[in-house]
């Protein structure tokens, strides 16, 4: 049959020599490619002993922020599920309180608020979406778990604490260059 190409090369069967019978020198030749990468620097690192640094806009692990008084900046308007291109945000509003005002920033609030983490593609968009500056991804890297349901970030795990508060001054500070060079 006529072949597609003329790229085609006819192959003759010619006899090993002895130096290729004996194997030795393809060998040697392996192992001295081996040897001469022990000496390179290494493209690894020994993760977890050791970890690369991330930029200091790495989208890892949400944070739900409070305000500088502590009360959840959360106002439950959906704007990060409905932004959410892997539908990993669920929620549940409530109404706040008389009380409450230390608590929550304003009169609604998530009473509950779960995202999905083996759904999430750490992509972002529910944090710019945020009008209350709310959610915000961090460095922090996602563990990983045996369990599908410890996937499942609620509030205990999302909202920061008061005494280990996250500074995301510098993803605030990207949100804004990012709506410049939408807005131009
Ligand atoms: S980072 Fe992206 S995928 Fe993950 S929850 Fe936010 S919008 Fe959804
Ligand atoms: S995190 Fe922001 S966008 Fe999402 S529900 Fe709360 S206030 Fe709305």
């Amino acid at each position: 049959m006529k072949p597609f190409t003329n790229r085609s090369k006819a192959v003759t069967k010619t006899a090993m020599t002895f130096m290729e019978r004996i194997y030795l020198p393809a060998i040697l030749g392996g192992m001295f490619i081996t040897f001469k990468h022990i000496f390179k620097k290494k493209a690894t690192v020994r993760w977890p002993d050791e970890e690369r640094p991330r930029s200091e806009v790495y989208r890892g692990k949400h944070v739900l922020k409070r305000d500088d008084k502590g009360a959840e900046r959360c106002t439950a308007c959906g704007l990060c599920a409905v932004a959410c291109p892997a539908e990993a945000i669920t929620m549940v509003s409530a109404e706040r309180n008389k009380g409450e005002e230390n608590l929550y920033r304003e009169e609604k609030y998530a009473s509950v608020y779960e995202i999905n983490m083996l759904r999430c593609i750490f992509c972002g968009l529910c944090e710019e979406a945020c009008p209350k500056e709310a959610i915000f991804l961090t460095q922090e890297l996602m563990p990983s778990f045996y369990d599908r349901q410890d996937f499942i970030y609620g509030k205990d795990k999302l909202v920061e604490s008061m005494d280990n508060r996250i500074d995301v001054s510098k993803r605030q500070e990207s949100n804004v260059v990012t709506h410049k060079y939408n807005d131009n």
